[in-house]
């Protein structure tokens, strides 16, 4: 097999943009992007280019005049045909040798990595991302494809069994059959790759739906997808609205699991759709659910004030908090809350905000319209909840672009401290000691990451057990998770916890079978 000499995963480095030439290289990357602005994309489905004439328009959210990508909306009726093609091209695809399927992934690792300042500059114009936002994102991706290439040439051999005398046991993974990917807008490279690449990687066919914010970087990736030699059969691109096309394809009872990751009540919804048995259906549906989070990060009475304020800081804020491990609660204990809070927010109020293209700009805009008002409704909330310490208004004119905004003195009660609001608000809250600070930090329906900034170490250990989160780090910002080195996901409402980039995440996309032979 041609993979058996892959060498050990290493993370993608990231480029630094304070270089003269990597900072000329990206704005061309910019100018050369901005040229392809505008343009029209079909839908593809087996191999038929199609278009319907119900046209979604997606738009630079630093500049909501500029049009990005024109992209044809599947109906219901190409959504079943979707499923209907992807189950027709499975039998060849999942008897593709594992070994091929492991090259073409490590070409699409090979291509983004060509093209990476290209995908860069997609995601500062179609996600709002700055460029090291979005340098992050795509080098993720490159990660997932990398990491889950060496994953499947581990498991597609046979697994290590006890052999009864007189037979030969043998365990082998095979996949499960047609997947529905569904992606969101946050991450709209990164995880959108991660989860395409487990699907096919593991040999079962897919159809992807992206996030009707996000289409033209899921369109490039589609590109990527068929240079690397994944056959047109293998997997569907299928642009159109989640409401009018999203159930049907969990629905269809070809479907054989879905893999999303979004908001709760778009998970809990699919999970619920995905569970009934649809008439000629054989199997339970396997749902692969990752969904919000509302992260906290503790700061304890000996903590490192500063330590503490720039971990909140670059978690809160960056990528305006639209991720779903940012922190949006800072729960500070009571003997250093006052000298946390001025300095937090003397520093907020240092942010930048304004075009994601502008590297000047910490932070760029929220992604759409609609973010921007039910972000500004939780402000006004908030307002009435606690104390507005930074932001608390409309940022700059021409853009979604909203100023980090902190609100102090939050009960746990309050909507801002348990409500996802995904945007750059963070709620202060004060804790009597450690034990008070941990029981409010848990006081939550989510539990995807969380951070504790202490010197103290029977408080860590204390958190290590107790701080119930998938994703825990000690004097450390709350996001960030690095592919191979913090598997991520979620515990109760933030998901099925399925960690990817992780050793587990690709048995998600497979089942196992044992087959024992008599020999005597
Ligand atoms: P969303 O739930 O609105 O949409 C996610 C995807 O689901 C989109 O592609 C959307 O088009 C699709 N969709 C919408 N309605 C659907 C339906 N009825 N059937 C099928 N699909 C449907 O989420 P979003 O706004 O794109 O992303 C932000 C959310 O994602 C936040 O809650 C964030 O915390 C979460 N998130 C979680 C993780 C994680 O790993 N846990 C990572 C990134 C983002």
């Amino acid at each position: 097999m041609a993979t058996a000499t892959l060498s050990e995963f290493r993370n993608e480095p990231t480029v630094d943009f304070s270089a003269p030439a990597n900072r000329q290289a990206m704005e061309k990357a910019l100018e050369q992007v901005r040229s392809a602005f505008g343009r029209e994309y079909q839908l593809r489905i087996g191999g038929e280019w199609i278009a319907t004439g119900d046209k979604l328009v997606s738009v630079n959210p630093s500049n909501p005049k500029e049009i990005v990508g024109i992209h044809h909306k599947a109906t219901a009726e190409l959504a079943n045909r979707a499923v209907e093609s992807a189950w027709a091209a499975f039998p060849g695809w999942s008897r593709t040798p594992a070994g091929e399927r492991v090259r073409m992934l490590l070409d699409a690792a090979r291509i983004l990595r060509a093209r990476k300042m290209e995908f860069d500059a997609w995601l500062v114009y179609e996600a709002g991302k700055t460029w090291p936002e979005a340098e992050a994102d795509v080098s993720e991706a490159i990660d997932f494809c990398e990491y889950y290439a060496r994953e499947m040439t581990r498991l597609a051999g046979p697994q290590p069994v006890v052999q009864l005398p007189g037979e030969r046991d043998e365990m082998i993974y095979i996949p499960l059959g047609v997947g529905v990917v569904i992606p969101p807008w946050n991450f709209p490279l990164a995880i959108l790759a991660g989860m395409t690449a487990a699907a096919l990687v593991t040999g079962n066919t897919a159809v992807v739906k992206p996030s009707s914010e996000t289409p033209t970087i899921a369109a490039k990736f589609a590109e990527v997808l068929l240079e690397a030699g994944f056959p047109e059969s293998s997997f569907t691109l299928l642009t159109g609205s989640g409401a009018a096309v999203g159930d049907v394809i969990v629905q269809h009872p070809k479907t054989r699991f879905i893999a999303f990751t979004g908001s709760r009540d778009v998970g809990l919804r699919i999970n619920e759709l995905a569970a009934k048995p649809q008439k000629g259906q054989i199997w339970i549906k396997r749902v692969i659910a990752e969904m919000g989070g509302k992260d906290a990060i503790v700061v304890d009475a000996d903590a490192d004030v500063d330590q503490a304020v720039d971990g909140v800081l670059a978690s809160a804020f960056g990528y305006q908090g639209q991720k779903c491990s940012a922190c949006s609660r800072a729960i500070v204990d009571a003997k250093v809350y006052r000298q946390f809070l001025e300095k937090l927010a003397a520093k907020a109020k240092s942010l930048q905000v304004g075009p994601a293209d502008d590297p000047r700009n910490y932070m760029g805009p929220v992604i759409s319209e609609g973010a921007r008002k039910s972000i500004l409704s939780y402000i006004e909330t908030g307002r009435k909840e606690g104390r507005v310490v930074a932001g608390g208004s409309a940022g700059p004119e021409g853009g979604y672009f909203i100023p980090p905004t902190i609100i102090a003195d939050v009960e746990p009660e309050a909507k801002v401290f348990q409500e996802e609001i995904f945007g750059p608000v963070l709620a202060v809250t004060k804790a009597r000691d450690f034990e008070d600070a941990l029981a409010k930090a848990n006081d939550s329906q989510y539990g995807l990451t969380g951070a504790v900034f202490s010197n103290n170490p029977a408080h860590l250990r204390e958190a290590r057990e107790r701080f119930h989160v998938g994703n825990l780090y000690f004097n450390r910002k709350c996001t960030g998770a690095m592919v191979g080195v913090h598997p991520f996901g979620g515990f109760n409402m933030s998901g099925t916890d399925s960690k990817a980039g992780g050793p587990d995440y690709l048995l998600l996309f497979l089942q196992a079978k044992s087959v024992a032979t008599k020999t005597a």
